[in-house]
């Protein structure tokens, strides 16, 4: 038998229901040194009704790979709220920022330098729609629902599949949407993907810094339902070798200027910009991508950079109907499943729209 407890969720709800005297429960998300994620609940006398309210906080950065054991406090500030669909009633997550003692944002802590970018252009309304794709492991590090020592049939009935054998781990992705849709996220929709046992979620459209926020948090609700089911969630890009199709985080954009008639023209011109800094796009669309992005399994060569109507072989993707129409979105199909969204969204912002000085999206990525 396994050594690993699941949550005997039958048992908790015994406890679930107890009245907390008036006192809310505020379960602070945090992004640590490794691009996971790390919480900590406190009590709170009342439900805060806007983020000022959250208090600072803070935790033991040693612990996380993201200070020195001599300097370790790091600062968690409160940037979004969600209702907790774990402990419903009044109780939250939040999100929050990660500052070092000296004030300056922690090395992982990438949402301040894409904030001040979607600042600069929030004229321009800019919005994202990420697709998160994942794969699904048990407990003892195989894919979800494999066969033992073996591999189930090839690819081609799985994606969007319906039927025993063809789809794997449905109640955990529905818990997640649901759970999802209760806390507030902007979730526009599921599907199985081409790989057994890897699933997508989009979240979006959302305006400019709210994309990696929202995203983050559904990761954050998805890792904390697969406990409850004993399943492992893998961001890798490629999880496994060979004739299966890697995960990826399709992003899509668009400018009000986009969204607008003749947008046709601004989707062209942001495309001749992206073209010319392939590779530094390329630096910060997550760690082990060149694994995925080999020309097949539906992506693009790494070392090249390509568009195309309804190509879904291409770095970048205008839709069929987006290209019919003469306005909408485009979607980069270039960033991997384990990507930091406030890195994607906001070179793609100082790519599209502009840099800003003092912000340089290639080196926040780099910067230690
Ligand atoms: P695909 O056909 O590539 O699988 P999906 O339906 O999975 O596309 O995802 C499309 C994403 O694009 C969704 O998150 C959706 O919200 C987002 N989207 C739709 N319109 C826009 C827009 N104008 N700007 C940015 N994102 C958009
Ligand atoms: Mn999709
Ligand atoms: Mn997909
Ligand atoms: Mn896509």
């Amino acid at each position: 038998m396994s050594s690993t407890v699941l949550s005997q969720a039958p048992i908790l709800a015994k406890y679930s229901d107890l009245p907390q005297n008036g006192k809310v429960i505020a379960e602070y998300v945090w992004i640590d040194g490794t691009n996971g994620l790390r919480t900590k609940g406190r009590t709170l006398d009342k439900k805060p009704t806007s983020i000022d309210e959250l208090p600072e906080w803070n935790f033991d950065g040693s612990s996380t790979e993201q200070a020195p054991g001599h300097d370790s406090d790091i600062y968690l500030r409160p940037v979004a709220m969600y209702a907790d669909p774990f402990r419903r009633g009044d109780n939250i997550l939040v999100l929050a920022e990660t500052y070092n003692s000296d004030g300056t944002p922690n090395k992982k802590n990438h949402r301040a330098a894409a904030s001040k970018l979607f600042e600069a252009h929030k004229d321009e309304e800019i919005w994202f729609g990420i697709e998160q794709e994942y794969t699904l492991f048990d407990q003892y590090g195989d894919v979800y629902g494999w066969p033992k020592g073996g591999f189930p049939g090839p690819q081609g009935p799985y994606y969007c599949g319906v039927g025993t054998g063809k789809v794997y781990a449905r109640d955990v992705i529905e818990a997640h949407y649901k759970a999802c849709l209760y806390a507030g996220i902007n979730v526009s929709g599921i599907n199985a993907e081409v790989m057994p046992s890897q699933w997508e979620f989009q979240v979006g459209p959302n305006l400019g810094i709210s994309m990696g926020d929202e995203l983050w948090m559904a990761r954050y609700v998805l890792e904390r339902v697969a406990e409850d089911f004993g399943v492992k969630v893998s961001f890798h890009p490629k999880p496994l070798q060979g004739d299966w199709n890697g995960a990826g985080c399709h992003t899509n954009v668009s400018t009000k200027a986009m969204r607008t008639k003749g947008g046709m023209a601004d989707i062209e011109a942001a495309i001749e910009k992206l073209s010319k800094r392939h590779l530094e796009h390329i630096g910060v669309y997550g760690e082990d991508n060149d694994k995925r992005l080999t020309g097949k399994h539906e992506t693009a060569s790494i070392s090249q950079f390509s568009y195309g109507v309804a190509n879904r072989g291409c770095s970048i993707r205008i839709p069929r109907s987006v290209s019919k129409d003469g306005y909408g979105y485009f979607e980069d199909r270039r960033p991997a499943s384990n990507i930091d969204p406030y890195l994607v969204t906001g070179i793609m912002v100082e790519t599209v729209c502009g840099p800003v000085d003092g912000v340089d999206m290639v080196s926040e990525a780099a910067r230690e």
